[in-house]
């Protein structure tokens, strides 16, 4: 880390529409994970930028038009922001590749279907209704939602466009004001995003950016006397430590954390198809989801044939440059992670697991610079293994063998975390029996790591609390005040 490089642009924060400088005077290097040469330089915030951009969400929600205008004018607002993001997908895709390494193409695909979020939640926007008691007093008692106040957004580096939609768009449909915290990695999407929110016309206020660490920004915002929401995207220790910091003045919080989710495939799946899910699954965005499908399970039958079918599929996928669009597999998006997942290649075969391909960074001149790590696969592990139960975040499979559905299930649901699960069989009465059966928040049937705005998404167990997306998500940002007026 350095202080200020001149060379290299700066970014400043965006709070109580204006762009601001941090109390610090200091910035850091934004790294382009392909090159491994920094390309910006970010504006490292503290603590007075977190009580300063609080404050301001804070005016705007008791003071400003935003508290006083009318849902329907919010709603315009959020829906010509989504209109902005569809106009500058292809360049809020390459910053976000610039800071993340995914690949192009699937960032560009991504952005392009973000703004549906803020377009399904514009629509939502006035029609937040209240109901009417059937009291069993003499009075007219009635209920109506309200928003919270000011939240907080805290996401991580894979997909901080998309992540902190799904928070901002329900968050200000409900009438809530914002301070998001992007990752310390990826900074410069929700940056950009704050020119759109300028262009479109938000008040001063409405929506603030901060950004910097975790520990030296992010908790001061999560500790705010006036913060009165955390949704929080990111690690289960990271997101268990800011519960704890919300719980001691109660505030509300929606976490998605951690997983490590189960493919399970049947012997009577079309195993082709299986094996294309399996490897987006796991490969996909270089394994640095949370939902990656870091655990298969292969009925024993077709384990071998699965298994060489996998292996020949992955062999063929074209690792490097993420804006070349011939590549399947771009870098990891930061030199930290890319330690931890050649750290866990060692774990594994210190524990006995079999490397089937992978686990090293790739030959050859395009990847010599970046963070690079092959598609990796196991065999032979077992469900107590370290590899088999940790977040790995990284593109690391581990295989595991099954005899019968109460097998897979009891080897699924065998794990701290419950996130999603992939299930894999021509036999629908069996796909729905698992879904009942698993512990996971999504179950994805014969398919993998689908999600959309209309769908809830969230996990079980370690896995987060809350839900994004559909009608439910909305519901995170919103509380109940019960009116009674007496008619005795
Ligand atoms: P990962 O990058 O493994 O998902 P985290 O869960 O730690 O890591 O990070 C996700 C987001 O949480 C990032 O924006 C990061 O800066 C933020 N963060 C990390 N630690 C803290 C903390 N103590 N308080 C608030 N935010 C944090």
């Amino acid at each position: 880390m350095t202080s200020h490089s001149p060379a290299l642009r700066t970014l400043d924060m965006y709070i109580d529409g204006q762009w601001v400088k941090p109390a610090s005077g200091q910035y850091f290097e934004t790294v382009d994970p392909f090159t491994a040469q920094p390309w910006a330089m970010v504006a490292r915030g503290g603590a007075p930028d977190a009580d300063r951009a609080v404050r301001a969400a804070y005016r705007a929600f008791k003071e400003g038009p935003w508290g006083k205008m009318h849902p329907s004018e919010r709603a315009k607002l959020i829906h010509r922001l989504g209109t902005l993001i569809e106009e500058n997908a292809d360049a809020l895709a390459e910053i976000e590749v610039r800071d993340n390494g995914r690949l192009l193409a699937e960032m560009q695909h991504q952005v392009r279907y973000i703004p549906k979020w803020y377009y399904y939640y514009a629509g939502l926007a006035d029609k937040i209704e209240g109901v009417v008691h059937p009291c069993d007093k003499p009075a007219l008692s009635y209920s109506r939602p309200e928003p919270l106040g000011v939240c907080v957004a805290i996401v991580p580096w894979n997909a901080p466009l998309l992540l902190l939609s799904l928070k901002a768009a329900p968050a200000l449909a409900a009438g809530n004001t914002l301070v998001l915290k992007p990752a310390e990695h990826t900074s410069a999407t929700a940056l950009k995003l704050m020119e759109l929110v300028e262009a479109a016309g938000f008040p001063p206020g409405v929506i603030n950016v901060v950004t910097g660490f975790g520990k030296e920004v992010g908790e001061p915002l999560v500790t705010h006397p006036l913060t009165r929401h955390v949704g929080f995207t990111g690690s289960t220790a990271t997101g268990a430590h800011l519960y704890s910091l919300a719980a001691k003045d109660v505030k509300r919080v929606s976490l998605e954390l951690g997983g490590k989710s189960p493919n399970i495939v049947f012997d009577d799946a079309d195993l082709d198809n299986a094996v294309r899910g399996v490897v987006g699954g796991i490969f996909g965005a270089t394994g640095q989801t949370c939902i990656a499908g870091s655990r298969l399970l292969v009925q024993r039958r077709v384990h071998d044939q699965f298994v060489e079918k996998l292996a020949a599929f992955t062999r063929k996928a074209r690792v490097g440059d993420p804006r070349d669009v011939r590549t399947q597999v771009g870098p990891i998006a930061n030199k930290m992670q890319f330690e931890k997942v050649l750290g866990y290649v060692d774990i594994a075969r210190q524990e006995g697991a079999e490397l089937l391909i992978g686990g090293k960074r790739p030959d050859g001149a395009e990847c010599a610079q970046g963070f690079f790590v092959e598609p990796t696969i196991f065999t032979g592990v077992n469900n107590k293994m370290r590899i088999a139960r940790e977040e790995v975040f990284g593109p690391v499979l581990s295989t595991l063998v099954f005899d019968d559905a109460d097998e897979a299930v009891a080897i699924a649901n065998d794990s701290e975390f419950g996130l999603a699960a992939g299930v894999w069989t021509r036999d629908m009465k069996l796909a729905l029996r698992m879904s009942d059966r698993l512990e996971a928040g999504s179950v994805w049937i014969n398919t993998y790591r689908d999600i959309s705005y209309t769908t809830p998404f969230g996990g079980y167990k370690k896995s987060g609390i809350g839900r994004e997306n559909g009608v439910e998500g909305i519901r995170e940002y919103l509380q109940t005040k019960a009116v009674w007026l007496s008619t005795a």
